[in-house]
């Protein structure tokens, strides 16, 4: 399997991300952060800016929508449970504006022309409300009656036209419309559905809805223009709503999370569904997915450090690019570690550098005889200052034991202890010229083999326990697995032994 790399765009946020495209290479993402107050981060063709916080006490995921250049709407419910409108007009921000109501759900919000945005959400009736502006005031909130479970969609086609889905208290999807002149009745599409309704519309008359059905697979049903076909079984077992997106006429790519926690893709392109594919990633929110330009995707999901990850379609490949780098380790045993073994340390190992596109090769594994008169006094190894560029005369001479190792091989020599001038060492990567090499102490961590390789390969250390070169010891990393941030990254596959 290929690397699969995400890049991290940092906040702690705590809802899913809305993601909206105002013109070709833009791209504005909202959502809450952890003192409940609206965060931005915005692509302007060439840099991230922010995290911004645009203030306000949300108690629901914000929604973003944008009805023209450089105009952003965004709207979340309060604490007051009305909704709460905060808007870019090119220049500023303006807000917040309280719009009322009192809402039991996330806010669907649509725009089918230029200053038009309709609002849907669920009032304490379970009802259907609906509250919109016309260029010049709002309107609302308008009961739209029924009787829902979870969040409305609202799409549309073509100016003047609405079509809104919920799932009904029956589970079955249901449907009511706008013409552009009245509204349609409650109308049932059937079905079973276990999460909320993602929809798209890739032309005019046309409609896509996907859902999870009760056996965790994805259906599909839609609108041609005269009838429904329906209900279209995907396969596949998600654990979220799933989302969809359309870069062009009949072309859809839905996303959803994997019982594995990555994200998946399944697409279709024109005449049939690809599919599905992992884009890997342990996610903890739903994907959020924009288009900005054909053949061109941008998804953002939530990591399980509740910061922000970013992976895209640019028409021909996935980015972050994949490195496809090669690192190979061999093993040299004098004492067997006896909090986690070898295995569990080297496929921690595996998964944090296949983050940096890096496949870590185990290579030989040989047991040092420490009854040898030159090996027994390395086995308690003192490695003096434990500093880079700066071995002991006992890690020189543990450093000829390279047996099997090509020159750009790191060996790590796992040993009954480790100290150093100041004390006991979980582990060392200071090394002779030449001989790439680590200590790793029977106590280590988990993590402590791959702190130490991620040293070798030319990391220092930082004071955050979120990430894999903490300086606290890998025994307090928090937010498992640990982190490698882009410098990192790009460290590492600058190493002459990543190859
Ligand atoms: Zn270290």
């Amino acid at each position: 399997m290929p690397h699969l790399n995400w890049e991290s765009l940092g906040g702690v946020i705590t809802t899913n991300i809305s993601s909206v495209s105002w013109s070709a290479n833009r791209i504005d993402n909202f959502a809450r952060g952890t003192d409940n107050a609206l965060y931005h981060r915005w692509w302007n063709g060439s840099s991230w800016g922010g995290w911004e916080s645009l203030g306000g006490f949300i108690t629901s995921e914000p929604v973003a929508v944008s009805w023209g250049a450089n105009r952003l709407d965004v709207f979340a419910k309060g604490t007051d449970n009305a909704v709460h409108h905060r808007w870019w007009n090119g220049s500023s921000w303006g807000g917040w504006e309280s719009l009322g109501g009192i809402i039991t759900s996330n806010i669907s919000a649509v725009c089918w022309g230029p200053n038009r945005i309709d609002l849907f959400a669920k009032g304490t009736d379970n009802a259907l409300y609906h509250k919109w502006w016309n260029g010049s005031a709002w309107g609302g909130w308008e009961s739209l009656g029924g009787a829902f479970v979870g969040d409305p969609v609202a799409v549309s086609w073509g100016g003047n036209r609405l079509d809104i889905f919920v799932r009904g208290t029956d589970n079955a999807m249901h449907h009511r419309w706008w013409n552009g002149s009245s509204w349609g009745g409650w109308e049932s599409l059937g079905g079973i559905l276990t999460s909320n309704i993602a929809a798209d519309c890739w032309g005019a008359n046309r409609i896509d809805c996907f859902v999870r059905g009760t056996d965790n697979g994805l259906y599909h049903k839609w609108w041609n223009g005269s009838s429904w076909g329906g209900w279209e079984s995907l396969g596949g077992v998600i654990t979220s709503d799933p989302s969809v997106v359309s870069w062009s006429g009949n072309r859809l790519d839905v996303f959803a999370k994997g019982t594995d926690g990555a994200v998946w893709h399944r697409w279709w392109n024109g005449s049939s569904w690809g599919g599905w594919e992992t884009l890997g990633g342990v996610i903890t929110s739903e994907v959020s997915v924009t288009s900005w330009a054909p053949n061109r995707l941008d998804l953002f999901v939530r990591g399980t450090n509740n910061a922000m990850f970013h992976k895209w379609w640019n028409g021909s490949a996935w980015g972050p690019g994949v490195a496809n780098q090669t690192l190979t380790v061999h093993i040299k045993i004098l004492a067997n570690p006896t909090n986690f073994t070898v295995d569990e340390m080297f496929t921690q190992m595996r998964n944090i550098f296949a983050v940096a596109g890096i496949e870590v090769v185990r290579g030989s594994t040989e047991i040092l005889n420490v009854a040898l008169p030159a090996i027994a006094p390395l086995n308690d190894i003192d490695t003096a200052s434990c500093t880079r560029g700066n071995p002991s005369a006992e890690q020189i001479a543990l450093s000829n034991n390279r047996n099997n190792a090509a020159a750009n091989h790191v060996v790590v020599y796992m040993c009954r202890s480790v100290s150093s001038d100041s004390g006991s060492l979980n582990g060392c990567a200071s090394f002779p010229t030449n001989r790439p090499m680590a200590v790793v102490a029977s106590y280590a961590s988990r993590y402590t083999l791959a702190h130490e390789v991620g040293h070798v390969l030319g990391l220092s250390h930082v004071n955050d326990n979120n990430r894999l070169m903490t300086s606290n010891g890998t025994y307090n990393i928090t937010n498992p697995p640990p982190d490698l941030v882009a410098s990192e990254v790009t460290t590492m596959l600058a190493s002459n032994l990543s190859v």
